[in-house]
């Protein structure tokens, strides 16, 4: 394992093919059979009202709002009955902070959603689930406890932005601090739950403080294992009040860097994604020889970084295409990265 120094000398460096090919090496030995995998699930936000006013979020309303919303149960039921229809293994289902809900509205949902369909539940951001454990005056503990035990399968690494309480401050100063989303995982990790981890960077955090997020996801994946992936993704700026102060997203040598330092970084992680919803297919297909493994998603629906500005989209044919194209081989994968009983 690589040390901090080690690591953040690599983000001093302009030797980006040198880096590249060291993540690259970390990449083999873990998938040395040069299998490169994706998902076909479906992105379902139940509610864009929230608390919390991010200013690097173009999707939520505040309470009240003309354009807010809340899913009825049933528009959840007929999306993921589409998603089911159309060979989707998951549903990734995300939403603002919404102070009414309390934990026997998700158990309700989770419940009806199992009574109908096989399908993978990887639902909740880390902030969500302290929202909830607030709203219904639980432990954290007893919230992933009841969660899990009416259906909710793992949680998505959401809400992490920078894990560095001074870069969140600046981002997002209401929504959880790090050591509640640190928490959050910890305690999914010993219920025996998979998280994924996620970064979002590019907007205005120092490398120290990137590498702060990356140590405190190394140490935790050290302790539990519980952590299936890797994810970073790049701020976008459109329709964003930190916009205003950021004029200028990450480019495509920026995002390749940081990619391959973090899989360089996290030999401990087994998957490490590259991103074509927000780098777009070219730099996504050339992040397979910067460290990454896998595509995500071929998103049935998107809204999130759609708000803010993403626009790239994607048919499975053309992401099997483009990881032929970069020399590996394509495989449907679930939500847990198994590839063994899909195609
Ligand atoms: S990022 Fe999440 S918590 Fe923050 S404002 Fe947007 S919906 Fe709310």
């Amino acid at each position: 394992m690589i040390s901090r120094e080690e690591a953040l000398d690599l983000f001093r460096s302009d030797d980006l093919i040198g880096i590249g090919m060291e993540a690259d090496a970390v990449r083999r030995r873990w998938h040395p059979e040069g299998i490169v995998s994706y998902i076909i699930d479906r992105n379902i936000n139940y509610t864009n009202f929230c608390t919390e006013y991010c200013t690097f979020c173009a999707f939520y309303r505040p309470m009240g709002h003309a354009e807010g919303y809340l899913l009825p149960k049933e528009t959840i039921f007929e999306k993921i009955r589409e998603t089911v229809d159309l060979g989707g293994t998951g549903v990734l289902m995300q939403g603002g902070l919404h102070p009414d809900l309390k934990i026997e509205w998700y158990e309700d949902l989770f419940r009806g959603i199992k009574q109908r369909f096989t399908i993978h539940l990887h639902c909740l951001s880390a902030p969500e689930v302290t929202n909830i454990a607030e709203v219904s005056g639980l432990s954290l503990r007893d919230t992933i406890r009841r969660l899990m035990d009416s259906g909710l399968d793992s949680i998505p690494g959401g809400g992490a932005e920078i894990l560095d309480d001074a870069a969140r401050h600046r981002i997002s100063r209401l929504k959880c601090s790090t050591q509640e989303w640190m928490d959050v995982h910890h305690t999914a990790h010993q219920l025996g739950m998979r998280t994924t981890a996620t970064m979002m960077f590019g907007c205005g955090e120092t490398i120290e403080q990137r590498m702060n997020h990356l140590e405190l996801v190394r140490n935790l994946q050290e302790e539990t294992g519980g952590f299936t992936a890797f994810i970073p993704w790049t701020f976008q700026r459109e329709n964003t009040s930190l916009g205003r102060f950021v004029k200028e997203e990450a480019t495509a040598v920026e995002y390749l860097q940081t990619l391959a330092i973090a899989r360089i970084y996290l030999s401990n992680f087994e998957n490490v994604q590259s991103s074509w919803v927000t780098q777009g297919l070219k730099t996504c297909q050339l992040g397979l020889r910067f460290g990454g493994n896998d595509v995500g998603s071929i998103m049935i629906e998107e809204n999130v970084v759609a708000a803010a500005g993403a626009h790239h989209c994607s048919t499975e044919e053309e992401l099997r295409r483009i990881i032929r194209d970069a020399g590996f081989i394509p495989k449907q994968r679930d939500t847990l990265y198994r590839t063994y009983f899909l195609n």
